[in-house]
């Protein structure tokens, strides 16, 4: 790390540390090491993310089960050490904001070599539920893509429990939701898992509240 030390003092720099079952452990002395190896506090930024087991991923035990509790667990105790070391860290990772495939209108799209539109990242097989045009052919459609309905028609649980988490779940990722429950016209719950980060958070709140304001979300 010392190789790059230098760089923070000059530009803003990000650290991404991947959290695993077994790696969490090992976060307080990765911050330790921030100071040993001179990275400068004022342009340094931590990036939390849990490593999960999905289908592109080959499970290994360390990895968490995706929206886990554990992962929730992790996410807080390794924001704790952080901010009690002085650094800044981000946990963008932790509520994944709804994606491209949740926009009628996307600004952005994927277009294979073929021409085929993949509205989604990482669903670039020609999937129908993930199609979005042809542009050497019938081109984009015009009316859009009924995503609104689309989410609405798997939200019945949703609106009945008002869960406050909507409006970043949306009922969850439509990618995950076709590799681990075969159809995205469902839904996958998280909530317990938002409801452990969150009060995991205001936990952190309440007991450091000067050092919270380092925590990027
Ligand atoms: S957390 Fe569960 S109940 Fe809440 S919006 Fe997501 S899928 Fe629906």
């Amino acid at each position: 790390m010392k190789e790059f030390s230098g760089l923070s003092r000059e530009l803003k720099v990000s650290l991404k540390y991947n959290l695993t079952g077994n790696s969490t452990a090992c976060f307080g002395e990765f911050v330790s090491d921030l100071d040993a190896a001179g990275f400068d506090r004022r342009n340094t930024l931590v990036v939390l993310e849990a490593v999960k087991t999905v289908d592109y991923n080959p499970a290994r035990p360390e990895y968490f089960k995706s929206a886990s509790e554990a992962a929730a667990d992790a996410y807080i105790s390794c924001t704790e050490a952080a901010l009690k070391a002085d650094w800044k860290i981000s946990l963008s990772h932790v509520f994944q904001p709804p994606c491209m495939y949740t926009q009628e209108k996307p600004s952005t799209i994927l277009i294979c070599p073929d021409g085929r539109v993949s509205r989604y990242i990482s669903v670039y097989t020609g999937d129908p539920d993930f199609y979005g045009g042809d542009v050497l052919g019938e081109g984009l459609p015009a009316s859009g893509y009924g995503v609104r309905e689309e989410i609405l028609g798997n939200a019945g649980q949703c609106m009945k429990a008002q869960c406050p988490y909507f409006p970043i779940c949306m009922t969850g990722c439509p990618s995950f939701k076709k590799m681990a429950m075969k159809s995205v016209r469902t839904a996958f719950c998280r909530r317990p898992y938002f409801e452990r980060v969150v009060s995991g958070l205001s936990a952190l709140r309440a007991a450091l509240a000067h050092d919270y304001r380092k925590l990027d979300l």
